[in-house]
């Protein structure tokens, strides 16, 4: 038996996948999340709710592990150098802190002469007014978005003064890209230049949210071979240990842009659990806890199809599944519109 205990800060769908991969793995999992009805609840070994910032319980959960990870990116840097100081913290919270804030991230990636879309930082109203050739564009909060939370699309400059947005905030305004495909690539590094990638994925979103991933992605092999050289350069740039997801836009003249970086596992890898011989959460806590690296295959193509607000609901009632599908329910006590509450994965 393992001596490991893996505590992992968040406790959404993304703490229950790498919980139950820990248990394949034997070992223990503590979650800790600020929220009492966290999911992962239902999947991990231990529960502590607590706020992120609460010094004592972060502490108590701090004693009870012995290497940190965390499933999703808006934790508190402070919390996160903080535990650093004590326990083993992968990926490393300066990873987090950059990624965790759009501009940073971008520039970071544009240091490395890789593509992204054209993007400038916003503090104030006026700001907006004179960067009429960013338009049509999509202003972002700089922190804490995500499936296209605080995101406004904005077509022309008239359109700003209907707009209702808090510039207390800071954000970025990105000019749009005239998507033909959007793609991912998940990655797991487990130090110089020891890696495991997963094939590109392919991704539709509707409404700014994630709807569906494939694999293999319908694009060429130039494409291919350039999302996963740019995938490795940018994790061997960080440093990172565990499993990273790039995710990419292609416009209509075949151009590759990285449209952001996530430090963690990534709701498009969710067909890694069926499709290939080891997960991206499997790679990740392998990676985090210097298990074996085990060379990636892959066994089938998939789909994966989440279940966002109720469409869960006859999936709940019994439906009966092919032999090749895969039902995933999250166990989230509220069904709530634009909310991930399952998946379905196939294979294929
Ligand atoms: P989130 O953190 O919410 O995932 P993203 O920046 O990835 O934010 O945006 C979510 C989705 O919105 C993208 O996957 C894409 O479909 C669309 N989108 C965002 N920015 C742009 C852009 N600059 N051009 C075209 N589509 C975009
Ligand atoms: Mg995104």
């Amino acid at each position: 038996m393992s001596e490991i205990r893996l505590g992992i800060l968040g406790g959404g769908q993304l703490g229950s996948m790498l919980s139950v991969a820990a248990k394949k793995l034997n070992i223990k999992t503590l979650i800790y999340s600020d929220d009492q009805d966290a999911p992962a609840q239902n999947f991990c070994d231990e529960f502590m709710f607590g706020d992120y910032k609460d010094k004592n319980k972060i502490n108590d959960f701090v004693k009870k592990v012995s290497i940190v990870t965390y499933e999703f990116e808006n934790i508190p840097y402070e919390t996160l150098n903080e535990i650093n100081k004590f326990k083993t913290v992968n990926p490393k919270p300066s990873i987090n802190r950059l990624i965790q804030h759009r501009l940073a991230e971008k520039d970071f990636v544009n240091k490395l002469n890789i593509r992204t879309t054209r993007y400038v930082s916003i503090e104030k109203k006026s700001d907006l007014e004179t960067l009429g050739d960013f338009l049509p564009g999509i202003l972002k909060t700089a922190t804490m978005g995500y499936d296209g939370k605080g995101q406004y699309p904005i077509k022309s400059p008239n359109e700003l003064n209907g707009l209702n947005i808090d510039f207390s905030k800071e954000y970025i305004l990105e000019k749009l890209v005239k998507l033909k495909k959007e793609i991912s690539v998940i990655i797991t590094r487990f130090g110089n230049n020891r890696y495991e990638i997963y094939e590109a994925i392919e991704n539709i979103h509707e409404n700014q949210i994630l709807k569906k991933s494939k694999i293999p992605a319908d694009i060429s092999s130039k494409l291919v071979d350039q999302s996963r050289e740019w995938s490795k350069q940018i994790s061997e740039e960080l440093k990172y240990i565990g499993t990273l997801c790039v995710e990419f836009f292609i416009d209509r003249n075949d151009n590759l842009y990285v449209n952001e970086i996530a430090p963690r596992v990534h709701n498009s890898g969710h067909l890694t659990i069926n499709a290939f011989n080891i997960s991206q959460f499997e790679n990740h806590i392998r990676a985090i806890c210097s298990l074996e690296q085990i060379p990636l295959k892959k066994l089938h193509n998939a789909e994966m199809i989440n279940l966002i607000g109720n469409q869960i609901t006859p999936y709940r009632q019994n439906i009966n599944l092919n032999d090749n599908e895969f039902f995933f329910d999250y166990q989230k006590k509220e069904i709530k519109d634009k909310r991930k509450m399952g998946h379905l994965t196939k294979i294929l």
